[in-house]
């Protein structure tokens, strides 16, 4: 590290003891990962310096922009060791905001509450697309994980363009127009010339993105919110036949959630360990009574509208509401009742592009350990009805709750599970890994592979996904031979 400190100074990397303890901190099952140091670049340039020094002293990095990747790994490497390069401490400018073309350049420290501020002290001509995570992430890290949020900018890696990518032998390299020295369309074009290669910056080691442009939609004059309860587990395969068409039709602009009754009061309740005599997960009957407490349903189906007034959505409004309603069990859910519910207010406000902390409460349901399992679920009920049964099922084996949400597009809903378990209780700890391996195995027989894996699990989920792991491992090779950017991540080791 001493090379790093005289070429970029003192106060670019630490490898005090508490630092290292605090990078290497994460929630997830398998336990903290220490990295060898903490490097905290100031530029590209400084990026660049760092990479190549890596190279010269055999060094690996793990780049993060604000580490918040809350239940997926945070700062913490796939690997002890590493060097966690923390980009967003001191690169976190909004570098540029263009309103008529829609989008703000940004560097990775800047977060979802920063983006979302800016746009406010601008007059709201854009609106961002936000997650229901922590308001301090970051947009960037966010979307380089293939995050995503609720608007239809719901895509965060859609919606990056121009970005300066950092390469393993510390070259610059910008995908898209942005190949182009002084391209006008750096921002705006990321379909020019040429295979797109965006995609293999995402989810990857195969570069660190120090700076992207983040593509923003006009903030409507007018979002109206909608919810309605369907009270019965069994509900689901009904709720997504009903959701599809909505999405498929565009007839409801953001995205729709399917929130579980858990996933939802979990967010305001901690786990009542006096009611059940410690007993996990929570009987029928204590949840039946905690989602009337809060007037949710077994699923709870939420969206909003947008338009030039409240008013001029009333018709919309009827129209939803004749399309659940028709089921005989759907409970509907006004704007103004939304706005007065801590729980419910969380899906107005993702809809809205606004940051919330509000869902950070379900950290607190099981004693701060967390770690999520995201498959894919189609947009047919049967097969949602399916992977509910089987989610269920292995979650109750192992003694954890079912916690989910579906958020739907057209074909498919990302299956947002949460799965909370006691950190501090090391037989918990080793259930819960088990219990994540018996989840991953049972998906697979039922034909749905894993998806954004928390980081104890991506070198485990790129052993299943052999063939994408042999193309990404060659072209890492080529890349990166001496495996100077995160070595291991999502499974892409090279030789
Ligand atoms: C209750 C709750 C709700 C959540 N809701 C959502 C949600 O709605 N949507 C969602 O997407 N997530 C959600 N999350 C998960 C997570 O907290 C967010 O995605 C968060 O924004 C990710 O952290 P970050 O933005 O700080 O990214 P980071 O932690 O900085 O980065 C994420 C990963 O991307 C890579 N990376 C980061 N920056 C770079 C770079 N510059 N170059 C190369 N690689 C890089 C790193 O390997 C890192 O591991 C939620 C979490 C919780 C606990």
């Amino acid at each position: 590290m001493n090379a790093v400190r005289s070429t970029l100074g003192d106060g670019a990397v630490s490898t005090s003891p508490e630092t290292l303890l605090q990078y290497g901190f994460n929630r997830l099952p398998t336990g903290d990962v220490e990295p060898g140091a903490v490097a905290f670049p100031g530029s590209t340039e400084d990026v660049q310096v760092l990479v190549r020094l890596a190279n010269e002293h055999g060094v690996s990095l793990w780049p993060t922009s604000t580490g918040h990747n809350l239940g997926l790994g945070e700062h913490s490497p796939v690997r002890e060791g590493h060097v966690v390069v923390h980009l967003g401490k001191r690169m976190n400018r909004i570098i540029e905001v263009n309103e008529t073309l829609g989008y703000a350049v940004i560097e990775p420290g800047v977060t979802f509450r920063q983006l979302r501020q800016e746009m406010a002290d601008r007059g709201d001509v854009l609106m961002i697309s936000a997650t229901s995570g922590p308001p301090d992430g970051g947009v960037l890290g966010n979307a380089l994980d293939r995050g995503a949020g609720y608007t239809p900018f719901f895509d965060h890696f859609g919606m990056l363009a121009g970005m300066d990518v950092v390469l393993p032998d510390g070259n610059l390299f910008s995908p898209g127009d942005g190949s182009f020295e002084g391209a006008k369309t750096k921002y705006l074009n990321k379909s020019g010339f040429g295979p797109m290669l965006d995609g293999v910056f995402s989810q990857s080691n195969f570069g660190i993105v120090t700076r992207a442009a983040i593509w923003l939609m006009p903030r409507p004059p007018a979002i109206r919110s909608f919810a309605f309860t369907f009270p019965e587990d069994s509900d689901l395969a009904e709720v997504i036949e009903l959701v599809r068409p909505l999405k498929q039709g565009n007839v409801v602009p953001t995205l729709l959630k399917v929130t579980s009754d858990l996933y939802a009061v979990g967010t305001e309740e901690t786990y009542p360990y006096e009611r059940t005599g410690g007993q996990v997960p929570l009987p029928d009957d204590l949840r039946r009574e905690l989602r009337d407490k809060h007037g949710v349903g077994a699923w709870t189906v939420s969206g909003a509208f947008y338009g030039p007034t409240m008013e001029a959505l009333d018709s919309s409004i009827e129209r939803v509401r004749a399309h659940f309603e028709k089921s005989g069990k759907a409970r509907y859910i006004s704007h103004e009742e939304i706005e007065k519910s801590e729980i419910l207010k969380i899906h107005l406000d993702t809809f809205s592009g606004e940051p919330t902390e509000s869902e950070l409460g379900l950290l607190g349901w099981r004693n701060g350990g967390a770690t999520w399992f995201l498959p894919a679920t189609p947009m047919l009920g049967e097969e949602a009805e399916l992977q509910h049964q089987v989610s269920r099922r292995v979650l109750n084996e192992y003694g954890f709750d079912y916690m989910v949400e579906f958020v739907c597009g057209p074909r498919v809903a990302r299956g947002l599970h949460i799965i909370m378990f006691d950190r501090s209780n090391e037989e918990e700890r080793q259930r819960m890994d088990d219990c994540y391996a018996a989840l991953v195995q049972a998906y697979d027989e039922i034909g749905y592979p894993i998806g954004r894996a928390p980081t104890d699990w991506q070198e485990r989920g790129g052993e299943r996904l052999s063939q994408l792991a042999q193309l990404t491992g060659a072209i890492k090779t080529a890349l990166d031979p001496g495996g100077v950017i995160a070595p291991g991540k999502y499974g892409i080791s090279g030789q």
